[in-house]
């Protein structure tokens, strides 16, 4: 598989200061996993038995139709509807539904191979992170820097930076405070700028300029559920 942003030095990816810097590290590692599936992957039969018992999201079945030739895509498709034929759905109908059948099911909705890939890189990114903001003064600066850490991903570091290889009780007061700020500042903004939109429908207001408020709405979509509205 070609070289990852695992790879990358964290700095590097801290670097571009633009948007959330973990949803961007999830957007190249999103692309990366999408041209792999329906690219090298297709050599490789350990991942099509990982790919037959994950399945993939809407998301990414999308972005894997989009990213790939159609051939490799309907190949996909056609071992990881074979598995679910005979592995997952019961062979034939008894006289009460196979509880087990059922569970499999369950797991195969919420699962996705490419979801599953980014999910384990970006706790490993983290690692990373953490190691360097305790390291040094620059790479806190650096975190200090970003335009905001998305809600999700507040959540998502500061679960982590509580975890076995976070951040240690020295830094944690500090650590915590730099991602509220960035999460906080970038709500109250995008709250500001809802409200403004809001106020332009005020007969008062008429005339006046919407300015950065006027993408309020798609910013929200995309900001409260990481999707651009259609
Ligand atoms: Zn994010
Ligand atoms: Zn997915």
């Amino acid at each position: 598989m070609k070289e990852n942003i695992c790879t990358i030095p964290i700095n590097d990816l801290f670097k571009p200061k633009n948007g959330c810097p973990i949803c961007r590290m999830e957007e190249m590692l999103e692309e990366t996993y999408v041209d792999f599936v329906v690219g090298d992957a297709m050599m490789e039969p350990n991942i099509r038995i990982e790919t037959n018992k994950k399945g993939f999201c809407h998301r990414h079945f999308t972005k894997m139709f989009k990213a790939g030739q159609k051939l490799p895509n309907a190949l996909i498709m056609e071992s990881h509807l074979k598995s679910i034929i005979e592995n997952t759905l019961p062979n034939k109908a008894g006289s009460k539904p196979d509880k087990k059948s059922l569970e499999k099911i369950k797991t195969l909705r919420e699962s996705c191979y490419v979801c599953d890939r980014i999910d384990h890189d970006i706790h490993h990114l983290l690692v990373t992170v953490f190691s360097e903001y305790q390291k040094s003064e620059q790479f806190r600066e650096l975190y200090r820097e970003q335009p905001f850490i998305c809600l999700n991903h507040y959540e998502y570091i500061l679960r982590d930076a509580m975890g076995k290889r976070g951040i240690s009780s020295k830094f944690m007061k500090q650590f915590n405070e730099d991602t509220y700020n960035l999460t906080k500042n970038y709500l109250l903004e995008l709250k500001e700028d809802t409200s403004y939109f809001c106020s332009m429908f005020d007969y008062r207001n008429r005339g006046k300029d919407f300015g950065k408020s006027k993408d309020v709405i798609e910013r929200n979509i995309e900001y409260l559920t990481k999707e651009l509205p259609e």
